[in-house]
């Protein structure tokens, strides 16, 4: 963690801003800029954790912070301590904790004994620009926090981020949901997270959401979640091109839109689209790309030398095929718009599921068309597989959307998510 202050700015900044404010201090707007009003929160939070005012987050400061971003502490049990008297110490409830330290006896407490305990906060933020690294943390928050929640690593991108997966539940009924495909196109990254997190709060407790009996869908599927499938891409997007970059030179040739990153890159870290690189008509979609100039790497709709040439192809590839999906859905922006079909080999149950989707979501079910409609992600698991595969595109208005949009498409898709693991 770099020393943030007076005048920093970027993703590392928001993410701070978005916790000051969680936690009651007041940063002002949340857009990555340590402005007056954020360097007033942080003395502020300084002076009451006993640490130097001066405004500036240095490692001091960031050791009182990291517990909070992750949303958890470690404790060790103390003389006179009941987990009564920690859940109060921590702002937190008595089945977080026991949730977060499965097979502890309450009554049997002994000194010195570890505890992981959850503060009362939630771990994702909806809020702000969601990295990688921000993702990687809350995945380790929300592991610790929800000890059930089983977390693995499906492959590595090109420059060798983790592909995680998330899975949820026991049961025989496997699907797979995913997001972060597309550079530009990472609002359903944070929604996919923030489902998981609820999910999984909803589990332990055990409760329903809308009406879906959160245990009985954790003992019937297992739900299996990638939320960031082109994490080396997002990155771009996100926090930039960086000097360390191994492509540098070669991406600043092939963003030849005159646009920054930020407002055009779709691609992987070496210009090829993901959603492109499958092996459902991907010669057919190679020849018209080559027409429409897109036959060499770029922003968008390059389909690489040869289909599944990407790391992060081959991972989704091989994690489909060691696993027995009943459906798969892709999230991509923008449109309000489920895709359902390709090349008519959808099974007709397809359709039906897709109304659903379409009545839960309020998005319109539809075919794709033109260049969309070859060698993507659900086009080969449908070509495969003669299962129900889906692209859903979220969100209104034109990519890059804005992060105001995330709660809006979470509610689009908060009950969608439930019913695909069950219907
Ligand atoms: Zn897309």
């Amino acid at each position: 963690m770099r020393v943030l202050q007076l005048g920093s700015t970027g993703t590392d900044v928001m993410e701070i801003q978005a916790l000051l404010k969680k936690i009651g201090y007041d940063p002002g707007p949340i857009d990555g800029i340590f402005g007056e009003q954020t360097r007033q929160a942080v003395i502020n939070f300084q002076r009451d954790n006993n640490l130097v005012p001066d405004g500036i987050i240095g490692p001091n400061t960031y050791k009182k912070l990291n517990p909070l971003l992750l949303g958890y502490d470690t404790y060790y049990v103390q003389p006179g301590d009941t987990l009564w008297r920690i859940a109060q110490k921590y702002y937190t409830t008595l089945n977080r904790l026991l949730t977060a330290n499965p097979g502890i006896d309450p009554y049997q407490l002994r000194i010195g004994q570890k505890l992981i305990v959850p503060f009362g906060i939630d771990v994702v933020d909806t809020n702000i620009d969601y990295t990688y690294e921000i993702m990687e943390r809350d995945i380790t928050g929300l592991k610790k926090r929800y000890p059930f929640i089983e977390v693995g690593v499906a492959g590595q991108s090109v420059l060798g981020r983790n592909l995680y997966y998330l899975k949820l539940g026991n049961g025989p009924n496997e699907v797979f949901y995913n997001g972060g495909i597309h550079a530009l196109e990472w609002l359903p990254v944070p929604v996919l997270m923030r489902w998981i997190e609820n999910f999984a709060l909803a589990y332990s407790e055990g409760r329903s959401i809308l009406g879906y009996d959160v245990r009985d869908i954790w003992n019937r599927s297992t739900i299996y979640i990638i939320p960031m499938i082109n994490p080396d891409g997002i990155d771009l997007v996100l926090n930039g091109l960086q000097p360390d970059n191994p492509y540098y030179d070669e991406l600043l040739q092939w963003n030849d839109t005159g646009e920054p990153f930020s407002q055009v890159w779709n691609a992987n870290i070496r210009g090829v689209d993901l959603n492109h690189n499958y092996d459902a008509l991907w010669y057919e979609y190679q020849e018209l790309a080559e027409e429409l100039g897109y036959g060499d790497p770029g922003p968008t709709r390059y389909p690489g030398p040869f289909p599944e040439s990407e790391p992060e192809t081959t991972a989704v590839v091989e994690f489909i095929q060691n696993h027995n999906f009943r459906l798969i859905i892709a999230y991509h922006s923008q449109g309000q718009v489920i895709y359902w079909d390709f090349e008519n080999m959808a099974p007709p149950i397809a359709r039906e599921i897709g109304e659903m989707f379409a009545d839960v979501s309020g998005y319109e079910l539809a075919e794709t068309v033109g260049t969309a409609s070859y060698s993507g992600m659900k086009d080969w698991f449908i070509q495969e597989y003669r299962k129900p595969g889906y692209t859903i595109e979220t969100g209104i208005g034109e990519n890059p959307l804005p992060i105001s949009q995330i709660p809006m498409i979470y509610e689009n898709n908060e009950e969608l998510l439930l019913l695909a693991a069950v219907v």
